[in-house]
């Protein structure tokens, strides 16, 4: 498969932009920190999710789908993200959240995500953590075939090799950019969960020769999972590609020492990063993704990681409307701050 020729539904607004972020940079006592906005993605309240889903309904419409069937946890960016997709294509969505991460509160199981879900109109059905959320949907994609549809089932994250394309097609829209607006990144930092981003990424500019490191910081799976995880995505995308070896496992670079007590958990370095973003800068970031991945950048930046004179490029994933729903969390801290 050809990247150009690979099915595609335009859904995001691009390039997103590139923006410096001086008073983090002046905060953290340097290197340089840059942040491209991939939560300005224009589908929704945007994200990484939209460029992966620009492929994955690519292929749903040309296999004939009438009906997307997805899951993802309870606060997912990718679950409302695909919904809104499927409104605008006209297909039907049935969406399956997880009940995975032990937050009990009003906010997190009615507002943010899951607000967005039923205003999209998607079904929904929440499963608890020791039901397997996959065969749910599978039952569900099995169900809507009898009824007569054509059901396209896209697992956790949209992280699939026909997702990650997305993210082969944004390493590319990085370089052009950097060309084009005059910057020249020595690292990339993001959050990495599913995988798909960091894998596309990789493949992207290995693709070009271009051997940026790109640092993805877990926010689930211990390392050795984590980093088998990217690189088996990286494969298979590359394998998709035609172009297998295309990255090899010295090419994977993933931090998971700001995951905290787990998945969806709030730490305090990713309430302090949070907030210091948001105040420095005006930017939100989000409590499950890219406040660990900004809480892990900063502290790598403290411990000596990037030479002083290095310019990073942060890519902002989104995520931000799980902000809302993660409240009451957040609101211990938001409180003292002010004091
Ligand atoms: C899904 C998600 C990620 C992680 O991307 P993967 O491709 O799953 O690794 C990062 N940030 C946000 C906001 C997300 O929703």
């Amino acid at each position: 498969m050809n990247l150009d020729t690979a099915p595609r539904i335009k859904l995001a607004h691009l390039p997103t932009p590139i923006e410096a972020m001086p008073r983090v940079s002046k905060a953290a006592g340097g290197p340089q920190f840059f942040v491209k906005r991939d939560d300005c993605t224009g589908l929704a309240f945007g994200g990484n999710k939209v460029r992966k889903i620009e492929f994955l309904l690519g292929e749903a419409l040309e296999q004939g789908a009438t009906t997307i069937v997805t899951m993802g946890t309870v606060q997912s960016n990718h679950l409302p993200l695909t919904a809104a997709a499927a409104c605008r294509l006209g297909l039907k969505c049935e969406l399956v959240l997880e009940h995975r991460v032990a937050i009990e509160t009003r906010r997190y199981h009615e507002s943010g995500n899951v607000m967005l879900n039923e205003l999209y109109g998607a079904g929904s059905r929440v499963v608890p953590e020791s039901e397997d959320a996959m065969a749910v949907t599978e039952a569900i994609a099995r169900e809507a075939r009898r009824r007569g549809e054509t059901p396209y089932v896209i697992p956790r994250g949209g992280s699939t090799p026909t997702g990650a394309l997305g993210y082969v097609a944004c390493a590319a829209e990085i370089i052009e950019q950097s060309e084009r607006e005059g910057y020249c990144f020595d690292f990339i930092v993001h959050a990495t969960g599913s995988a798909a981003t960091q894998a596309g990424l990789l493949v992207g500019l290995r693709l070009m020769g271009n051997k940026m490191p790109v640092i993805g910081i877990g926010v689930n799976a211990p390392e050795p999972v984590q980093s088998k995880r990217v690189y088996d995505m990286a494969c298979r995308t590359a394998e998709l590609l035609g172009k297998p070896g295309t990255v090899t496992a010295d090419d994977i670079i993933t931090q998971c020492d700001y995951v905290g007590d787990g998945y969806g958990l709030v730490t305090p370095a990713m309430r302090a990063a949070l907030m210091d973003v948001a105040r420095l800068e005006g930017l939100l970031l989000d409590p499950v993704y890219s406040g660990k991945a900004m809480a892990g950048m900063l502290d790598l930046a403290r411990n000596g990681y990037f030479p002083a004179d290095a310019n990073v490029l942060f890519i902002h994933t989104g995520g931000s409307p799980a902000l809302f729903a993660y409240r009451d969390t957040l609101h211990d801290d938001a409180q003292s701050a002010r004091q």
